[in-house]
């Protein structure tokens, strides 16, 4: 198979090859660009191998591309740059290898083969020339583009070996799952709960970050589900593994929780692309395992599971390593997730919804979001009506609002001005006056603007200068 059209369409990709021609190096495109060139997914970062120096071949690039700004990670072997908004990424040709003892694989300059050998999956060691005399050619030493076709992550070598060697890889291999949509190969799904708990010598940055990869997806789900069946999760986040179960009571029995949660992330990723959202939804019922009861004649309660949940996320926020400054945001809709549909029925009173804005402030639209993804009933009538039934909250909440917004507002007839006209000096009457002006306003009686309340004034007047 041949790139080389692919690559014509994009003219920095033909300046690479003549500048490593002029250097007389290697250079190969390799990675998550081949793999998305092939699935036909937009991708703004090129991932670039060179046989040699990765950043002194970035610097001689930047600098025919007129690029100033170069990073360059000399312990990594690794350089950065950004042209015309795609990242550009370089690393040197290398080979690793692993000791039991230490986490971090030891070193060493490789050829080609030796760097393709090392990489995760084998629709991730696809590689294609930038070299002259092969320009554009897909190199597959690993099967990958079948493995695209089949749409399966399978690792190169033995999946034992190469979670063994990093961990971190079993994250990644759900990850890739959830992102494009693939299966995960047998082996790996055996080798990911032989292994599972590896994963605790890999930095936690490094698995929230491949966690909130599986949340940015657009099918959580997959990579969800993929962790607690292999018992990942128990490893990297036990409370969201203990909403599984399910138990039979009599003629009650409560829905796995789990399940419940993996919907309502897939439900709400269709309408937010925000991942703290898509967060708070895999959290939100966080609290029901601590807080189910039996209760006879009623079934399953989770009585306060919204307040306890909120008051876990401390816990879980420093578990995860996951930016304080959005703990609020989580704790808040966590803690208000049943309260919009407490305020569904016929009768509410104004305060009721006064004190839900309130609370929820800025986020009352995501707090609706989530409420609304939380709607898994397969019940399609059901759903209407309860789907109905947050249009009626929001139309109270903006009715109350509005109500609100005009009893902040100011009689358009100023004091002064009914002082003069009524020739009165400041006193309660002016008051009393003022607050006639705008109950009239309030009532519909007059529009609220200066001429009516100024006419409106010149009638009552007399009722009250008597
Ligand atoms: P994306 O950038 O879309 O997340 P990607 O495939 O480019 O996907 P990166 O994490 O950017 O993934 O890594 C670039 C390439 O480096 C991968 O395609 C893979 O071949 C290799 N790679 C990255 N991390 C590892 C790892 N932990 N073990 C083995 N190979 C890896
Ligand atoms: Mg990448």
């Amino acid at each position: 198979m041949n790139f080389s059209f692919s690559l014509n369409t994009q003219n920095h990709f033909s300046i690479i090859k003549n500048i490593a021609d002029e250097l007389n190096q290697q250079v190969y495109i390799v990675g998550g660009f081949v793999r998305d060139l092939i699935l036909e997914r937009e991708r703004n970062e090129v991932d670039f191998l060179v046989i040699g120096d990765g950043p002194t071949f970035a610097q001689k690039l930047a600098e025919k591309l007129n690029v100033k700004n170069v990073n360059i990670f000399k312990n990594y072997g690794t350089a950065h740059f950004k042209y015309k908004n795609i990242d550009f990424e370089f690393v040197g040709a290398r080979k690793e290898s692993y000791n039991k003892d230490s986490r971090n694989p030891h070193v060493e300059v490789g050829s080609f083969e030796e760097d393709i050998n090392r990489r995760d999956f084998t629709v991730n060691t696809l590689a294609i020339s930038l070299n002259t005399k092969n320009y554009g050619e897909l190199i597959d030493n690993f099967n990958g583009l079948d493995d695209i076709k089949n749409k399966i992550i399978k690792t190169p070598l033995n999946p034992q070996i190469t979670f063994d060697d990093d961990p971190l890889r079993i994250m990644r291999a759900f990850r890739f799952a959830s992102q494009l949509n693939f299966y995960v190969d047998e082996n790996i799904l055996i080798a990911a709960e032989q292994l599972a708990e590896r994963l605790k010598i890999v930095s936690q940055e490094r698995i929230t970050d491949e966690l909130f990869k599986i949340l940015s997806s657009s099918n959580p789900s997959i990579g969800l589900k993929l962790m607690q069946n292999t018992k990942v999760m128990h490893v990297v986040f036990p409370q969201i593994a203990n909403l599984a179960g399910v138990d039979q009571r009599k003629d009650f029995h409560h829905k796995d929780v789990f399940l419940h949660t993996c919907q309502v992330v897939d439900n709400i990723s269709k309408s937010t692309e925000n991942v703290w959202l898509r967060f708070a939804a895999l959290v939100h019922d966080i609290a029901k395992p601590q807080t189910k009861r039996f209760v006879e004649g009623t079934g399953w309660t989770f009585h306060g599971h919204e307040e306890i949940g909120a008051r876990m996320m401390k816990g879980v926020f420093k578990q995860l390593k996951l930016p304080l400054q959005k703990i609020n945001y989580i704790e808040k809709l966590i803690r208000l997730h049943l309260r919009p549909i407490a305020l569904a029925s016929e009768v509410v009173t104004d305060s009721a919804i006064r004190r839900l804005s309130a609370n929820a402030g800025d986020d009352l639209d995501d707090l609706i979001t989530l409420c609304r993804a939380d709607i898994t009933s397969k019940n399609q009538d059901k759903v209407a009506k309860y789907l109905q039934n947050y249009e009626n909250v929001m139309s109270k909440v903006k009715e109350v609002q509005e109500k609100d917004n005009l009893r902040a507002f100011q009689s358009p007839v100023k004091g002064e001005e009914i002082m003069e006209i009524c020739n009165l000096k400041p006193s309660k009457k002016v008051g009393e006056i003022k607050k006639a002006i705008e109950e009239a306003i309030l009532d519909g009686k007059i529009q609220n603007n200066y001429n009516e309340a100024y006419q409106y004034l010149l009638q009552i007047k007399s009722d009250y200068l008597n």
